[in-house]
């Protein structure tokens, strides 16, 4: 990829949309915040822009993306919405939810965006500006998050710039995210829902709304990113589950295990979600080549941060 000019623009300047708009409809990148962390999107509609995203990411093609839409109106369009869809959909959207659901045959999605697969991956963002900019385009958007494939997700528009920067042309800065993790991602075939990526709506959240069991992933085939063991991962190594720091390891605290850079010192889970890749960052930029992270209890939201710190501690041999 060509180096080019990054602008960053905040979501709050007059004709922020408008311009962010026109960058799609022109086949452009634009990174976008969303209440989970800050996407790279594309015109989920344009085949070459959509490559685009796989390019500038490094990411490898075999991963699909997850379309952002406006509304369930909008979602109707592209996928096959069943009753107990709809329903997860009213109690959680907009918000860090994504579904896993049948593409219509006549979807104006190509392939490069599911990478193939006869589902769609779908999801409503919380954060105005983005829902707002997707409803002015009149169709979804494909974006995955605004980072380069493998590293650490993006909380912040210095985030974006840091991994990005030369490569897109246009990040709107919405200031930092406030979940800070990834969108739960729930695959629907009839009345059985899968977990397909823990996030911070839990999959208990998703039974007590619809009365059905949430079954985990078994099959650990599926190719995906976030599903690849090694991910989300500083330039460090990580240790986890450490109740102090050995020689030369900058310790990133939780709880009752006090550290300079800490994911929450009263214990919430949430706020840790939300601290999480700005704490991998900070203790990244300690240079100590080694990173260690106090234990997260393995509940509620624990589960998703605990799966993604597996990620960043595994080993990096596949690059
Ligand atoms: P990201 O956009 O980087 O947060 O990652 C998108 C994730 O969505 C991938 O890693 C997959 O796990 C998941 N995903 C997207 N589309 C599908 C699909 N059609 N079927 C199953 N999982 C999907
Ligand atoms: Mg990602």
């Amino acid at each position: 990829v060509a180096t080019m000019n990054t602008q960053v623009i905040s979501a709050h300047e007059d004709g922020a949309i408008a311009q962010a708009v026109e960058h799609l409809i022109s086949g452009q990148l634009v990174a976008v915040p969303t209440e989970t962390v800050y996407g790279l999107a594309a015109n989920a509609a344009d085949d070459i822009a959509v490559q685009q995203i796989y390019t500038v990411k490094g990411r490898p093609s075999h991963n699909p993306l997850i379309c952002h839409v406006s509304d369930a109106a909008m979602t109707e369009r592209y996928v096959d919405v069943n009753e107990t869809a709809l329903k997860i959909m009213a109690a959680f959207w907009p918000g860090p939810l994504t579904l896993v659901l049948p593409k219509l045959q006549n979807a104006n999605i190509p392939t490069t965006v599911t990478a193939n697969l006869k589902t769609l991956a779908v999801r409503c963002p919380q954060t105005d500006f983005t829902r707002q900019m997707i409803e002015t385009l009149g169709h979804p958007i494909a974006a995955p998050s605004a980072n380069p494939s493998g590293k650490l997700s993006p909380t912040r528009a210095t985030d974006v710039v840091e991994g990005l920067g030369g490569k897109i042309p246009l990040v709107i800065d919405g200031g930092a995210t406030d979940v800070g993790i990834e969108s739960t991602i729930i695959g629907v075939q009839g009345n059985k829902l899968t977990l397909l990526r823990p996030g911070t709506i839990t999959a208990d959240d998703i039974t007590e709304h619809t009365g059905f069991p949430v079954f985990d992933r078994a099959d650990e085939t599926i190719t995906a990113p976030g599903q690849l063991l090694s991910h989300y991962a500083p330039d460090a190594a990580v240790r986890l589950n450490a109740s102090k720091a050995n020689d030369s390891e900058t310790l990133i605290g939780f709880g009752n295990v006090a550290a300079a850079i800490n994911l929450s010192s009263s214990g919430d889970l949430n706020e840790a979600a939300k601290n999480l890749f700005a704490c991998l960052r900070a203790a990244d930029a300690k240079n100590t080549g080694r990173i260690a992270v106090a234990p997260i209890p393995m509940h509620g939201v624990g589960i998703a941060i605990n799966d993604r710190l597996k990620r960043a501690a595994a080993p990096r041999d596949n690059g």
